[in-house]
C-alpha cells in the first residue's frame, strides 16, 4: 500500500485542518493526485517533486479552502486536468478557482494499468463531497467526511447532517480496511469507525432533544452552552454549525420547530 500511496501534508496546520491537508499521490508511473490542498507554492512544488513528470490527472475530493486550490496551478504547470464536482448551493469556505474539466459523478471508474478508483459520493461535510475508493487495495480516501483525531465540521446551508449519516452508511456497502484521510494519519477498522461517528453524532441529537425537552423553548445560544457544555469555549462558533445542522435535522424529521428565533418541540 505505501508504495501506491504517498501522502504528503501541507504546512497549513490549525483548528480545522489539524496538522494540514494531506495530498494523496496514487500510483508509480501514472500518478493521480488526490487533493492538492492549498495555494502554497513550496507545497505546490513538493507535489511536483515527488510527481517527477508522472502526474496524470488532479481529483478534489470537495471545494473548500483547505482541499482544492493548488489544483488551478497545478493543472496549468503540468498541463494536466482536474476532476471533481461543484456545489449545489454556496458555502463559506468555497474555492471559487476550482472549474473542473470534467464533473465526476457517484460509481464513475477512474482506470490505470496499476490502480482503479471508484468514485463515491458523499455529501454532509459538503454537498459536492467525494470519497475515492481503491478497489484492488480496499482503501478509501475519505477526504474530510472522516477526519482522524477530530470530529468533520458540519455547516448549513452547504453542510447537511442528515445527508451526512446516510453518507456514512453508505460506506459500509464497500469492502474497505483503511481509510486515508483529508486529515491526520492512515486509520484501520472502518466500520467500528463509522459506527462509533454515527453514535457519537446522534448522541448529540438526542442531547439537543432532551435538552428543549427539560428545559423548554430556546434560542440556539442557549442550547449552544447547554448541549455542548462538554466542549472548551473556544470551539463554540464550529460548535454551533454543528448544532445547526442538528436542529435542521430535527426540523426536517418534524421534532422541533423553529419560530421567532426560538427552537420549541412541535
Ligand atoms: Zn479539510
Amino acid at each position: 500500500m505505501a508504495s501506491l500511496l504517498k501522502k504528503i501534508t501541507a504546512p497549513n496546520g490549525g483548528v480545522f485542518t489539524g496538522k494540514g491537508t494531506n495530498t494523496y499521490l496514487i500510483g508509480k508511473d501514472e500518478i493521480t493526485v488526490v487533493d492538492p490542498g492549498p495555494n502554497i507554492p513550496e507545497h505546490i512544488e513538493n507535489i511536483i517533486n515527488h510527481g517527477n513528470g508522472r502526474i496524470k490527472q488532479i481529483l478534489v475530493t470537495h471545494t473548500h479552502t483547505d482541499h482544492s486550490p493548488a489544483a488551478l496551478p497545478l493543472s496549468k504547470e503540468l498541463e494536466i486536468p482536474m476532476y471533481g464536482r461543484l456545489v449545489d448551493g454556496k458555502s463559506d469556505w468555497e474555492d471559487e478557482t476550482f472549474k473542473p474539466h470534467k464533473i465526476l459523478n457517484h460509481g464513475d471508474i477512474i482506470e490505470s494499468q496499476e490502480y482503479s478508483i471508484e468514485v463515491i459520493h458523499t455529501p454532509g461535510h459538503a454537498s459536492n463531497h467525494l470519497c475515492f475508493y481503491l478497489k484492488k487495495q480496499k482503501c478509501l480516501l475519505t477526504g474530510d467526511h472522516i477526519m482522524d483525531g477530530s470530529t468533520v465540521v458540519i455547516a448549513p446551508p452547504d453542510g447537511n447532517m442528515r445527508d451526512y449519516l446516510n453518507s456514512l452508511q453508505l460506506l459500509k456497502q464497500y469492502d474497505i480496511d483503511c481509510f486515508a484521510p483529508g486529515h491526520g494519519n492512515f486509520m484501520d477498522n472502518p466500520n467500528k469507525t463509522i459506527d462509533s461517528i454515527t453514535r457519537h453524532r446522534l448522541a448529540r441529537e438526542a442531547k439537543v432533544l432532551r435538552n428543549i425537552k427539560n428545559h423548554g423553548s430556546q434560542k440556539i445560544d442557549d442550547l449552544l452552552k447547554h448541549v455542548y457544555s462538554d466542549v472548551n469555549e473556544v470551539l463554540f462558533p464550529i460548535a454551533k454549525m454543528s448544532l445547526l445542522a442538528h436542529l435542521e435535522k430535527l426540523i426536517e424529521d418534524r421534532v422541533v420547530v423553529f419560530e421567532n428565533e426560538i427552537y420549541s418541540l412541535s
